[in-house]
């Protein structure tokens, strides 16, 4: 395997890449021990700390690519270390020298040409027309984002129209500007591809600007967490909102109304709602005005990843080392008839491996805007 650079050239190329968060580590090994890779194939974090700190990382290596910026590391390291940016660092150098996994290559090109990792961006205006939403004006209260995987994957397109309809049956103020956002970046910016994120982003809060938004409501917590996070360093500062949160509110405030029990749920917590941005509650409180919620092992801030976060959504992964389908297993345990998700990535994955799994007879995959809309 090749080496990046030994010794003090490998690391002062690392730090300047951003990964200088090695330097707290003390090594105790329990970012190891807490990784979902370490299920399905040994993965070690720990040792990337220390070959860091050696300047030895080899990120040529296929590890390079396997983090999925689940977080969970980083929630239980007593050192506070920035562990995924640890791998982004490495992911920066590959990509300056455009070193990416073959099958990650046509995501960039498409997020280059494009503006979005999956298709032509004619596709986002034809979305907007044949689900007849209102074009944001500047005189709405909100922008809804459409993320673009409900876009281009028709998975996940359910997520975007039953948050819609909802909004509409709520009569809340709202438009969207699909024909001219572009990706938010946040999963591109994990491959390390620091510049196309900040351009993505910068076509995005000009655009927002123009338009003259102030608050936005996400279908996906990437975005969610893109926009209220990791924009406002672009000078893109908006209020930022999670569908989950504004339906909880609409609920509360009686605009919503559930009236059908939909049965037994099982909640699968998104890492980019959970872990990175503490929402737990609201998602939870739609799903017990619904129906009967029970959880699952690893819920909360412990739950298992989908394996979809830090770019991996788009690099291809083995049968047998799919977290999701760990997943599927542990939410049919529950004897739960849905599982509910509230990410496009953990809907596509969760879809898929209900299928492999060959769970589709006991369990299916609903997000939480689609099983509110039924439960009116
Ligand atoms: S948990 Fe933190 S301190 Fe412990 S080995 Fe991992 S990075 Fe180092
Ligand atoms: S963020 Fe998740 S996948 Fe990445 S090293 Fe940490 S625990 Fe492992």
């Amino acid at each position: 395997m090749e080496v990046v650079s030994p010794f003090l050239e490998g690391l002062e190329m690392l730090e300047a890449a951003g990964g200088d968060v090695a330097r707290l580590c003390y090594q105790c090994g329990t970012c190891t021990a807490v990784c979902p890779w370490n299920r399905v194939r040994y993965f070690s974090p720990r040792s990337a700390m220390h070959d860091a700190n050696l300047g030895l990382l080899e990120i040529e290596d296929e590890k390079t690519w396997l983090c999925v910026s689940c977080g969970m590391c980083e929630s239980r390291c007593p050192r506070g270390v920035k562990i995924i940016t640890l791998w982004v660092a490495g992911r920066r150098l590959l990509a300056e020298m455009g070193a990416y996994p073959a099958d990650l290559k046509a995501t960039i090109g498409s997020l280059k040409a494009e503006g979005n990792p999956y298709g032509p961006k004619e596709k986002r205006a034809e979305w907007m027309q044949k689900h007849n939403l209102p074009k944001f004006d500047g005189t709405q209260d909100w922008l809804l984002f459409i993320c673009c995987a409900s876009i281009y994957d028709a998975k996940t397109e359910g997520m975007a129209t039953a948050v819609a309809k909802l909004l509409q049956k709520a009569e809340v103020s709202f438009g969207v500007l699909t024909d001219t956002d572009v990706c938010c970046g946040e999963s591109v910016r994990k491959t390390g591809s620091e510049e196309l994120f900040a351009s993505l982003a910068q076509r995005n809060i000009e655009n927002f600007k123009k338009a003259g938004v102030k608050r936005i409501v996400t279908i996906s917590p990437h975005c969610y967490h893109t926009f209220k996070n990791e924009y406002p360093d672009l000078d893109g500062d908006f209020e930022v909102v999670h569908y989950t949160q504004l339906l909880a509110k609409l609920i509360e405030e009686g605009r919503l109304r559930p009236t059908k029990n939909v049965g037994k749920l099982t909640y699968h917590d998104p890492c980019y709602l959970g872990r990175h941005n503490g929402i737990y509650e609201e998602p939870r409180r739609i799903l017990s005005a619904c129906g009967e919620l029970v959880e699952m092992a690893e819920t909360g801030e412990e739950a298992l990843c989908c394996g979809g976060g830090g770019g991996r959504i788009w690099m291809e992964t083995k049968k047998e080392e799919r977290f999701s389908d760990w997943r599927v297993r542990q939410a049919a345990e529950t004897g739960a008839q849905t599982l509910v998700v509230a990410c496009p990535y953990c809907m596509m994955n969760m879809k898929d491996s209900v299928l492999t799994e060959n769970l589709e007879e006991k369990l299916q995959v609903m997000d939480v805007a689609e099983l509110l809309l039924e439960a009116l």
